[in-house]
């Protein structure tokens, strides 16, 4: 088959590194040479990109600011990005994530929280200007890709990634599939409800797990613990002389065992377990893995998820246990699942 540049490539299934489970995964492989892939991750702040091998190898990779607010100067950085990046040699296609509902066919994008966009036709556009198969996809989605394929999410079929940053952002993985929804639009985990009529969320409901399950969440709980007194001295201390806590103040004061930073901390956890626990009746995955800053904070965060977890399951002790774990590709992952998720895409339409 043709791809486009000249060269005919061979499909064959590999298995990924490391597997012991081996997932029906297609790579493409020209002749014993590696072939590699664009990944583009287009942040809210920073516009990240990497040639990426099928091992999930970063070969090269460039960085750039966002250009706030003006989606013509976007396409034009994202485009100069590729551009550079091909000049290295073999690149089979290109991947770019985003956040936002993106269509199914990853293609266009229907909407994105930072970007002026609706219904984008960003693909169409990208490849009549780079001249390469072009794929886009949504962020959290291409990161929970990438820890499935090469992360911690490897030995497994079905997995749930929910990535705890300044939201809360969502992947389903099943039956080795990525998961998408009939328009596209699915996996957006931060915006079940977890409490009915509570607190107001950026999507225009009430109640979600963004709310209570966050970054942001976690320092409106260090503030309640902080006003409250008690093990909130530490809190409150810091945050006097500090003017305001912010995530890094909290994770150090985490680090360091204060009481009242750990007890904000087992509150977010709660939440996110009990999240689990409806997740685990719907989708039933072997996997549980937690990306994001507060991720960082390893054992900490999942112990109060399992046993949050444990609490609200459904059929506990009939429903067979899912394992809760910290992501393993932390800066990388946006890159590198979109790499992949083209290099996929490739290998599934040719
Ligand atoms: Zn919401």
């Amino acid at each position: 088959m043709n791809l486009g540049i000249g060269v005919d490539y061979t499909l064959v299934v590999a298995p990924r590194p490391h597997a012991r489970y081996e997932h029906a995964s297609f790579h493409l492989l020209k002749g014993s040479s590696r072939v590699h892939a664009i990944g583009i991750d287009i942040g809210g702040t920073k516009i990240a990109g990497a040639v990426v091998d099928e091992l999930g190898q970063i070969v090269r990779s460039d960085r750039v600011v966002t250009p706030a607010g003006d989606s013509t100067l976007l396409e034009d950085a994202v485009v100069s990005m590729i551009t550079s990046l091909q000049a290295g040699g073999d690149v089979s296609a290109v991947g770019v994530a985003a956040a936002g509902f993106i269509d199914a066919a990853q293609s266009t994008v229907y909407y994105a929280p930072n970007i002026n966009w609706r219904n984008e036709p960003f693909r169409e556009k990208l490849e009549a200007r780079v001249g390469t198969t072009v794929v886009v996809d949504n962020d959290a989605n291409a990161a929970g890709w990438a820890e499935f394929r090469f992360g911690a999410g490897r030995m497994v079929s079905d997995m749930v990634m929910l990535t705890i940053g300044t939201g809360v952002g969502g992947a389903i993985v099943a039956g080795d599939r990525l998961f998408r929804g009939g328009f596209g639009a699915g996996a957006e985990l931060g915006h079940v409800r977890v409490v009915p009529d509570g607190l107001a969320c950026g999507c225009g409901q009430r109640g979600c797990i963004e709310q209570y399950g966050s970054g942001r969440a976690l320092l409106r709980m260090s503030n309640e613990i902080a006003d409250a007194g008690g093990i909130g001295q530490a809190l409150a201390r810091v945050r006097a002389e500090q003017g305001a806590l912010d995530g890094g103040l909290v994770a150090a004061l985490i680090e360091s065992e204060d009481p009242g930073a750990l007890a904000a901390l087992r509150q977010l956890g709660h939440w996110l377990g009990q999240a689990a626990a409806s997740l685990s009746a719907v989708l039933d995955p072997q996997r549980f893995v937690f990306g994001g800053g507060v991720a960082a904070a390893g054992e900490l965060l999942l112990a109060p998820i399992r046993e949050a977890f444990l609490e609200h399951l459904p059929a506990r002790g009939y429903h067979p246990e899912p394992d809760f774990v910290i992501a393993e590709l932390v800066n990388d992952a946006g890159v590198v699942g979109a790499a992949d998720l083209a290099r996929v895409w490739v290998a599934e339409h040719s």
